[in-house]
C-alpha cells in the first residue's frame, strides 16, 4: 500500500470515530475534539484529500478529463497546493451550461439532485452520491455542535423547502443528533410562525437573514419565548451588523451566520462563538483572487472567493469562482478552533454597481440606509440611463405610500454624500425616482437588490 493510501485510510478511520461519537450522542466529547485538532493535522488531511480529489476528477469527470491529466502528472502531497494554484478556474457558467459533464461517478450512484439558480438565473443541477450526502450531513452536525446546539433543542425551519434542498439537508443533520424539527418553511405568515415558537418552545431558528429579520420586526414575542430561544442560525445571504442586534433583541438567542454554496451541497463554513468571520470546514480549500486578473492576492486583502471541494465524489468542483467578495482573516481565533477563517461576504463581485461619477456601490449600502426607516419594508433599485445621466429608480415596498414618504426616501439618499455630490455638483446623476409599490419587481433573482439596467455599463 502506498503512503497516500495508508493516510487516506487513517483519515477515514478518524472520521468514522467522530461519526460513532455523534451517533452515540456524545456531543460534548466531539466538541472537545473539534477544539483540540491541530493545524498540522488539518493541513495533512487536506493535502491527502486534495491529491485524491484531483486524481478522481482527472480520471472520472468528463469536464476535468479534458484539462487536468496533463497538469497533475507529478502530483504529490508536498506539491499539491502549489499545483492547485496553477489549475484553470471553473465558473458558474461552466456548470450551468452543462452540469452533467462534471459527474465523476456513474449516474446509478446518484441518490439526490438539487438545483440552484444563482444571481444569473441560469439553472445548475447539482448531483450527490450517498457518500456526499453522508459527509454533508456530518459537516452540518459539526457546525451545529460548534454553536452549542444539542439534542435538547427544538428547531424551527423557516428556510424554503424548495429546489435548493438546504432545508431538507439541515433537517436530516438535525435528526442525526435527535433534534425535533418544526418544518414551518417560509410559506406561513409571521403570526403563524410566532404561534409555533410559543406552542412548542422553539430554541433554534434556521432561516435566511432577510426572512428572519422581517419576522423579528413583525412579531412581538413574549419574554418567556425570548428566554427559551437559544440560537438563530442563518445563511444564504449576508447580515448587516445592526440587523443582527435587532434580531437578537426581538427574538432572543444568539445569532450565528453560516456561509454555504449550493454547488457544494451547502455548508462551507460557520461562525463560532467569537463571531469573527466564518471558520472554513476542512473539506474545502479557499483562495482569494483579483476578479479582474485571476491572480491570487495577499491574505487580508479583499477579492473574489475561489473554492475547491475536497470531499464531493459525485460532482467535484476545482477552483470554483464563487463570485462572492471576501478575504482571509489572519491570526488565531479567540475561540481556539484552528480552522482558517474568511470574513463576512461583502457582496458579489458582480453585484457591485458603479453609479454616477464612478462611485462603486454594494447593495449593503442601501440596506443600512433604508433599515432605519420604519415605513420601508424592503427596496429594489434599478439603474437606468436618461439624458446622458444615470438615474436610480428606487422601488419602495411600503403599506403607506405617500408624497411624504417619497420625499423622506430622497432625503435619506441625499445623506450619502457621493449621491448628493453626483446630483448637485458633478451632475452625473439625475434626481432619484421613487416608486412606492406593494410588490417588488424582483424577477426571482436571488439576493440582488441593486440592478444595472444600463446598456453601456461604466
Ligand atoms: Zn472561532
Amino acid at each position: 500500500m502506498t503512503s497516500q493510501k495508508i493516510l487516506t485510510y487513517i483519515i477515514s478511520r478518524k472520521l468514522l470515530n467522530f461519526r460513532r461519537l455523534i451517533e452515540k450522542q456524545n456531543l460534548a466529547k466531539v466538541s472537545r475534539r473539534i477544539s483540540s485538532v491541530s493545524i498540522r493535522r488539518i493541513e495533512l488531511s487536506k493535502r491527502v484529500n486534495a491529491v485524491n480529489i484531483l486524481k478522481h476528477s482527472a480520471e472520472n469527470s468528463p469536464y476535468y478529463q479534458k484539462t487536468l491529466p496533463d497538469l497533475i502528472q507529478n502530483l504529490n502531497r508536498k506539491n499539491v497546493f502549489s499545483i492547485l494554484r496553477t489549475l484553470p478556474f471553473t465558473t458558474s457558467a461552466d456548470v450551468s451550461e452543462n452540469s452533467e459533464q462534471f459527474l465523476a461517478v456513474p449516474k446509478s450512484k446518484i441518490v439526490s439532485i438539487h438545483f440552484t439558480y444563482g444571481t444569473t438565473g441560469n439553472k445548475k443541477t447539482i448531483y450527490n452520491s450517498k457518500n456526499d450526502l453522508s459527509r454533508l450531513n456530518y459537516s452540518y452536525v459539526l457546525g451545529f455542535i460548534n454553536c452549542g446546539i444539542d439534542s435538547s433543542d427544538i428547531a424551527q425551519m423557516v428556510y424554503s423547502y424548495g429546489v435548493w434542498a438546504l432545508a431538507s439537508h439541515i433537517q436530516d443533520a438535525l435528526r442525526t443528533i435527535e433534534i425535533i424539527v418544526l418544518p414551518t418553511g417560509n410559506y406561513m405568515n409571521f403570526k403563524g410562525q410566532k404561534k409555533f415558537i410559543e406552542e412548542f418552545g422553539t430554541t433554534v431558528i434556521f432561516g435566511t437573514p432577510s426572512y428572519v429579520y422581517n419576522l423579528a420586526k413583525e412579531i412581538d414575542l413574549p419574554e418567556k419565548s425570548k428566554e427559551t430561544m437559544k440560537t438563530i442560525m442563518m445563511g444564504g445571504e449576508g447580515l448587516p451588523e445592526h440587523r443582527r442586534k435587532i434580531i437578537e433583541e426581538r427574538l432572543g438567542g444568539e445569532v450565528f451566520l453560516n456561509y454555504g454554496l449550493n454547488e457544494f451541497g451547502g455548508g462551507i463554513g460557520s461562525e463560532c462563538k467569537a463571531h469573527c468571520g466564518y471558520h472554513i470546514f476542512p473539506s474545502n480549500i479557499v483562495e482569494i483572487i483579483n476578479p479582474q486578473t485571476g491572480e491570487l492576492i495577499e491574505d487580508g486583502e479583499w477579492g473574489e472567493l475561489v473554492l475547491t471541494s475536497l470531499n464531493r465524489e459525485a460532482m467535484p468542483l476545482i477552483r470554483y469562482r464563487t463570485g462572492d467578495v471576501s478575504r482571509i482573516i489572519t491570526g488565531e481565533c479567540e475561540c481556539g478552533v484552528k480552522l482558517p477563517r474568511i470574513d463576512y461576504i461583502r457582496g458579489r463581485a458582480d453585484d457591485r454597481v458603479i453609479i454616477g461619477a464612478a462611485e462603486k456601490y454594494y447593495p449593503i449600502v442601501f440596506d443600512k440606509l433604508f433599515d432605519s426607516m420604519k415605513e420601508v419594508q424592503d427596496y429594489w433599485i434599478e439603474i437606468i440611463r436618461e439624458d446622458e445621466r444615470d438615474t436610480m429608480q428606487v422601488y419602495i415596498l411600503s403599506k403607506n405610500g405617500s408624497k411624504d414618504l417619497e420625499q423622506k426616501v430622497i432625503d435619506k439618499l441625499y445623506t450619502l454624500d457621493s449621491i448628493k455630490v453626483d446630483i448637485e455638483t458633478t451632475k452625473t446623476l439625475n434626481k432619484p425616482q421613487i416608486i412606492i409599490v406593494d410588490k417588488l419587481p424582483n424577477n426571482n433573482i436571488k439576493r440582488r437588490r441593486l440592478v444595472d439596467k444600463r446598456k453601456f455599463k461604466p
